[in-house]
């Protein structure tokens, strides 16, 4: 049997930290506690808290390389109350207020469904047809006959249920329209192009954090005058505007994010990220490929670099597979609900020591079984 000592967390979200960022916390709480308030009870409006936010808006800024004219938003509510908020915000930015989605996987199907459900005009490309649980292979988007008045078209870059990637940055043909972009899975995990006006959005439990901050990143042309009926907590013009959060934001979540913003510059920032990513997921995929064990149904193009989604060729060695697995410290490894197998996910803070152990344990899996054949 391999002989697993260390723990592994491939979990989805929330998912591993940096090392570093969990000590730091230790040690700054322990230091908090000394002066009488933890980090946790520091007022939100207080100087303390306010150099942590500026700090944090400094080193994203940075991070992103986010020109002026964009504006970074504070949120609650996770990626999918922004399925709410963003028709809200943004379907009034054209005359017709309509929008069109592209859905290559779960979270943007449960996108479009929320748009559809609050009764705007939106449109599904390719239609709904297949379930998206089923796609291996991303829409094509230069191919996308997008309604040329629409408001803005959604996307999901990553899809962390299907473990599906658009590999380069989402463009359209017709790059006047503004793209809304998920990128819950794979944000700070590559550098982003922001030369053309859109929104990109993500729940921070992933690359960025902890559970409880939403991160949305906008251009200041999308920032027009939302729908009488968004909340004002979720008006993104006016929080813009009045360049603060309007309420008491998840403190102690900021907080963590602003270490691993800290954490991403100190390891060379997100090209450096970027690579990593490249290099765990490719050395996982190639292993994938040559075995007579393992499957994955993901077109080569459209292959997540962050969520690993394979099966087991026999479908009934999967539970065995991550029971065996769970026994030598590699957690969290089952697949989505929707669509079932293995999921790996290896976001930012997982090293390739992890990816190795993984590979050396599939590969005792397969000959454990092989032998028996
Ligand atoms: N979009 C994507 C790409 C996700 O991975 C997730 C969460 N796994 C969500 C949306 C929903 O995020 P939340 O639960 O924070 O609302």
């Amino acid at each position: 049997m391999v002989c697993q000592m260390k723990k592994w967390n491939f979990s989805a979200g929330p998912s591993v930290l940096p090392m570093e960022v969990k000590q730091r916390i230790q040690v700054d709480l322990e230091e908090n506690m000394s002066l009488g308030t933890s980090l946790m009870e520091l007022p939100h409006r207080g100087g303390q808290f306010q150099s942590v936010l500026e700090q944090a808006v400094h080193d994203l800024r940075a991070l992103l390389n986010l020109p002026n004219d964009w504006h970074i938003l504070w949120l609650q509510g996770g990626a999918r109350a922004q399925n709410t908020f963003i028709p809200l915000n943004f379907i009034g930015l054209k005359s017709h207020h309509c929008a069109d989605y592209i859905v290559s996987g779960h979270w943007s199907e449960t996108s479009f469904s929320e748009a559809k459900r609050l009764g705007f005009d939106v449109s599904a490309y390719p239609a709904l047809g297949v379930h998206s649980s089923h796609l291996s292979t991303n829409p094509d988007l230069l191919a996308c006959d997008v309604r040329d008045h629409v408001s803005y078209v959604h996307l999901c870059w990553n899809e962390t249920v299907n473990g599906m990637e658009y590999a380069s940055q989402p463009r359209l043909s017709d790059t006047s329209i503004p793209l809304v972009v998920d990128v819950s899975s794979n944000f700070l995990s590559r550098p982003i192009d922001f030369s053309t006006p859109a929104c990109f959005y993500a729940s921070a439990q992933k690359n960025a954090g902890i559970a409880g901050l939403t991160i949305v990143l906008v251009h200041e042309s999308l920032l027009g005058e939302p729908l009488a009926s968004c909340p004002e907590m979720f008006n993104y013009s006016e929080i813009a505007r009045v360049g603060k959060p309007l309420n008491t934001l998840p403190t102690f979540p900021l907080y963590v994010s602003s270490l691993v913003f800290q954490w991403v510059l100190s390891q060379g920032g997100l090209s450096v990220m970027e690579d990593r990513a490249k290099q765990k997921s490719n050395r996982l995929y190639q292993f994938i490929d040559t075995s007579d064990m393992y499957v994955t149904h993901v077109s080569p193009t459209s292959r997540s670099r962050m969520n690993v989604v394979f099966f087991l060729k026999d479908p009934a060695l999967t539970q065995t597979f991550l029971e065996k697995a769970a026994q030598v410290g590699l957690l969290y490894l089952r697949g989505h609900s929707a669509v079932g197998g293995i999921r790996v996910s290896m976001y930012n803070a997982m090293p390739m020591e992890a990816v190795d152990d993984l590979i050396a344990f599939m590969q005792h899996f397969e000959e454990g079984y092989l032998c028996q054949a």
